[in-house]
């Protein structure tokens, strides 16, 4: 979401005759933008903002932005630590980036603007991408769910959609471009709803565009996992055979204490019925170990529904207390040290589980989306099966962008290695 936000800024700045560099040092103006879900990503702004006070220092012309969630969320601290930093934007005020940046407009103070909106959208900018395979389009904003974890109900504030029109129009600019996927973004992307028209409604929409071979999202709720959903991915051949499927905690009562209203019944139900539907489908999940109060039975309970549905992948977490959130007030805080116990177990099954899943496409030929050299060698290409398992197979006049069909010969770790047919 802060990759396309990041673009959306960027484009909105390029209308007005900004140009971008790579280089800090030949930068006249330097905007980050921020993210406030972990502790670890608040620390890496902080880090970086020391260096750009050097910067500042020598350079005093040079304009520096906060943008994005840690605006939103630490503005009153970042304004009393880092009193050089001059503009500060909440993830909803991009739009005043070029009034605020104008030679009219005299920055004698820092300027602050966080104010939530429940309308801005933003359905008439279009982001400056760069050249690539896969686009992401960001269709709604906001959160409504109110997880106690998790800040963004309050950095994004309310859930609002863009219009299926404007979304449509987004994905056929990628498309001129050369783009081949798009991926649709949203904090809760399957509760998406534009005047009665739903998320499975969307899909079928951009599904139409000439030239978009692969259709992806990220994240949706278990909660809002509906059949037609479910119907499209098994119909629709450009819908992607990937869901990302956040479990969070396999135990009721730590679900419960999340808020993240489902029972882990519901979840494996519809784990089983989506593998059921679905050929060939991958599950990826996020996972949260060492929430208050989470008992070594809660965790149990936790890797118990990983061996069931024994997801492809995973992106695992120690919880990390999020002030301004209601889990942060939760006194029952676990120790450090179990909870990177709990979360070393948790990585070395779901480790096994991903081989195990990987070892299962042996054999199989899949179609593979070219999308670059293979780090390990310039004789080789890397690239993505509709399933998001990456494959590396030696090249064989193919480019980037091309759709190729492989033979999978070996799996390892997380990546699969195959062979390309003729
Ligand atoms: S659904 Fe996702 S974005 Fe919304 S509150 Fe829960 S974790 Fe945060």
């Amino acid at each position: 979401m802060n990759e396309y936000d990041s673009e959306l800024v960027a484009g909105l700045l390029e209308k007005e005759n900004y140009s971008r560099t790579e280089a800090s040092d030949e930068a006249h103006l330097i905007l980050l933008n921020t993210c406030s879900v972990r502790e670890h990503a608040e620390d890496k702004v902080h880090a970086r903002l020391g260096n750009l006070k050097i910067h500042k220092d020598r350079n005093p012309d040079v304009k520096i932005g906060i943008l994005g969630c840690m605006a939103q969320n630490l503005k009153e601290d970042l304004l009393k630590s880092k009193p050089y930093v001059d503009i500060i934007l909440g993830p909803d005020s991009y739009r005043r980036l070029p009034e605020l940046l104008s030679p009219a407009t005299v920055l004698d103070d820092n300027i602050v603007d966080t104010k939530l909106s429940r309308m801005e959208v933003y359905d008439d900018l279009f982001p400056a991408r760069r050249e690539g395979i896969n686009a992401w389009i960001s269709i709604m904003r906001g959160c409504d769910k109110f997880c106690t974890f998790c800040i963004v109900p309050f950095t994004r504030g309310r859930e609002r959609s863009r219009s299926i029109d404007s979304i449509v129009e987004e994905v056929h600019q990628i498309s001129a471009a050369g783009f081949k996927e798009v991926t649709l973004l949203g904090q809760n992307v399957n509760s998406f709803q534009h005047e009665g028209r739903r998320f499975h409604e969307l899909l079928a929409e951009v599904s139409a565009v000439a030239g978009i071979e692969r259709i992806r999202y990220t994240s949706p709720h278990p909660q809002d996992f509906d059949d037609d959903l479910l119907r499209i991915h098994a119909e629709n051949p450009k819908v992607c055979n990937h869901i990302h499927f956040p479990l969070q905690a396999g135990s009721d009562p730590v679900l419960e204490r999340m808020n993240r209203t489902y029972t882990r019944q519901h979840f494996l139900n519809l784990a089983k019925k989506m593998r059921d539907t679905i050929p060939g489908l991958s599950i990826s999940t996020d996972m949260i170990v060492g929430f208050p109060g989470e008992t070594e039975a809660d965790f149990q309970l936790t890797l118990d529904v990983m061996k069931q549905v024994k997801f492809d992948a995973a992106f695992t977490f120690k919880y990390s207390s999020r002030p301004g959130t209601k889990a942060s007030e939760f006194e029952d805080t676990i120790p450090e040290a179990v909870k990177q116990d709990r979360l070393q177990r948790m990585i070395v099954l779901q480790k096994e589980h991903t081989l195990l899943r990987n070892q299962g496409h042996i054999g199989e030929v899949l179609e593979v989306l070219v999308e670059k050299n293979s780090k390990k060698s310039e004789n080789q290409h890397q690239g993505r099966t509709r399933s998001n398992k990456i494959v590396i197979f030696d090249k064989a006049g193919e480019q980037p962008g091309d759709l190729v069909t492989v033979e999978i010969v070996d799996a390892q770790g997380i990546t699969l290695f195959g062979r390309i047919e003729d």
